[in-house]
């Protein structure tokens, strides 16, 4: 089939932070670069119609965004000095007040110390797509092109250098055959290749894999992170409220951890993340949010509010111990999609932006020399090593295996040991899929508190509040390799974690009409792609694609 091409110079995958941080900058230091070879201060050809892109599957930037927020502002400071006088970028409020709890069933008790990188006070609280948005426009403004909804399917190789990728077909049927308004995806054809997916990025999972990437480093960890935002009556928010939270309603051996900000305009918002090498086969984080929201301490500051907006993403929590090798023939690795993450401060956005600049420069080297081969980008690589990226995460570089292999209090010890006297030597892990308990093993977890259908809410309520919307009429994005195994070994052993885990109820087991047996339906138009199936089933049977560009949620404020 005859595809459109599109040469690039510099092609970034991905419009989170970590890429649009990139690709502002490298727009700049080609501005910076030609400046100086047309007035004579610098020597060697400039880079003609300098073609820098972005490609971004939401059907705008921002759109498939979510966070906190509170922000580390340390890379924004290097990127854009000038951004608390701006009266464009998108604070929601400044962080005023700040509490760290252990919530047990009836209260909290406060921590009696917050170490200092923990301490919020003074920092921007921020929604992530709002700050993308932002970030794009000044992307434009320097040159850059930004093309939402076009999602990234495939790699483009030549040999083992990669050349780009290939977009997603648009006008796909559901048999897999052309529909009426029919569009082939592009092939955007780049010198250098930037990806930026996020966490479990699609296609920087296959680069990883076919250029054996992590062949030196941990599994990526996972954390599922679920977030409502509410509005509230009138007047109940006065400052910027910022309270984390560990302990109820989570075991003692379920790593995690939650959230809630006050934001601007009488809102709230509420989060909790857990890990997804979590052993309770029934694990569902959507309902432990709802059971979260019943504690009177939540309650205290929530109650009467209503829900507004709801999302699900998963959060890389491997930390050090689980960033690849950053840099092939033709291609870098930036933010969450390598790891960028320090889950001791639960803050990544200040790593992810900064690790899409040393990633921009490199790539603006190899602009000059016209040389993409990984001995050129792995400048990139060394620089994320030497730089102040390290040092954020070096303490918590084995907390993930603290936790994984010693629970709670043994984890919390071992990773205060490593704050004070460092992280000392790697320890190995495991993938998250393979610590799931049977049902034998393990007695199930408490029953959801009543939906009331505004502030405590159902899977299915809450996913209409993520906006998501997906054409019924193409090919499922989820692949599930063999159903069988559902029907049988998994729904005796494990009890189908998928229809749990899942926080947009896709999967279902249904009675088929033709024999009653129960098999599992998939309702892909609810999937707000957070990628918790495909990292967390037990089989691995699991594997999702993106589905047509400009589909699934629309996480306005989140
Ligand atoms: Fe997340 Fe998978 Fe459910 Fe989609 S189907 S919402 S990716 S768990």
């Amino acid at each position: 089939m005859p595809r459109e091409e599109l040469p690039c110079h510099v092609l970034f995958v991905g419009a989170g932070p970590a890429n649009l941080a990139g690709a502002l900058h490298l727009a700049r230091l080609v501005a910076a670069h030609n400046e100086a070879v047309a007035n004579g201060s610098a020597e060697g050809p400039s880079i003609d119609e300098p073609m820098i892109a972005v490609i971004e599957k939401g059907n705008a930037v921002g759109m498939h965004q979510l966070s906190g927020a509170v922000m580390d502002p340390r890379a924004l400071d290097e990127l854009v000095p000038d951004w608390r006088d701006r009266s464009d970028f998108p604070l929601e409020r400044w962080a005023e007040r700040e509490a760290l709890w252990f919530l047990t069933p009836d209260g909290h008790v406060d921590a009696p110390w917050i170490a200092p990188e923990l301490h919020n006070v003074g920092k921007p609280i921020v929604s992530l797509g709002r700050l993308c948005a932002w970030l794009a426009g000044l992307c434009e403004e320097a040159g850059v092109n930004v093309f939402p909804g076009f999602a990234g399917v495939d790699l483009l190789w030549e040999g083992d250098q990669v050349v780009g990728v290939r977009t997603g077909d648009k006008g796909v049927g559901k048999d897999g055959q052309p529909k009426g308004a029919f569009e082939p995806g592009m092939d955007l054809r780049a010198l250098v290749t930037v990806f930026g997916e996020g966490p479990r990025g699609h296609l920087a999972r296959k680069l990883i894999q076919r250029r054996m990437l992590d062949a030196d480093a941990n599994p990526m960890a996972y954390e599922l992170g679920v977030k409502e935002v509410l509005e509230l009556p009138a007047g109940r928010v006065q400052d910027g409220f910022v309270a984390h939270m560990i302990g109820w309603p989570l075991d003692r051996d379920v790593f995690g951890g939650a959230f809630l900000y006050t934001l601007g305009g009488d809102r709230a918002c509420i989060g909790l993340m857990v890990a997804l090498d979590a052993a309770p086969p029934d694990l569902d984080v959507h309902r432990e949010l709802q059971r979260l929201k019943t504690h009177p301490s939540i309650r205290a500051i929530l109650e009467g509010g209503k829900v507004v907006s709801y999302g699900a993403k998963a959060v890389t929590i491997g930390g050090w111990s689980s960033v690849p090798r950053l840099a092939t023939d033709g291609a870098v690795i930036v933010g969450d999609s390598a790891s960028f993450l320090n889950p001791m401060r639960v803050k990544g956005i200040h790593l992810s932006m900064k690790s899409g600049m040393l990633a921009a420069e490199a790539a603006f080297e190899a602009l000059k020399s016209g040389d993409a081969s990984a001995s050129t980008l792995m400048a990139y690589d060394t620089a994320v090593r030497n730089s102040w990226i390290r040092q954020d995460m070096a303490p918590a570089t084995n907390m993930h295996a603290h936790f994984a292999t010693h629970g709670f209090v043994g984890g919390l010890v071992r990773t205060g040991v490593d704050y004070f006297f460092g992280a000392g030597k790697v320890r190995k892990t495991s993938p998250d899929h393979a610590h799931m308990a049977t049902m034998a093993q393990r007695a199930p977890m408490a029953p959801p508190p009543a939906y009331d259908g505004t502030y405590l809410l159902d899977k299915l309520t809450d996913v209409y509040h993520s906006g998501t919307k997906h054409d019924e009429q193409q090919p499922a994005h989820l692949k599930i390799l063999d159903p069988e195994i559902c029907a049988t070994t998994c729904a005796e052993t494990y009890g189908n974690p998928c229809t749990r885990f899942c926080p947009a109820q896709v999967y279902n087991m249904r009675p088929d009409p033709a024999d009653g047996r129960l098999r599992i339906e998939v309702d892909f138009a609810n999937c707000v792609h957070c990628k918790t199936c495909d990292i967390r089933d037990p089989y691995q049977i699991i594997t999702w694609v993106p589905p047509e560009g400009g589909q699934g949620p629309e996480y306005a404020t989140m």
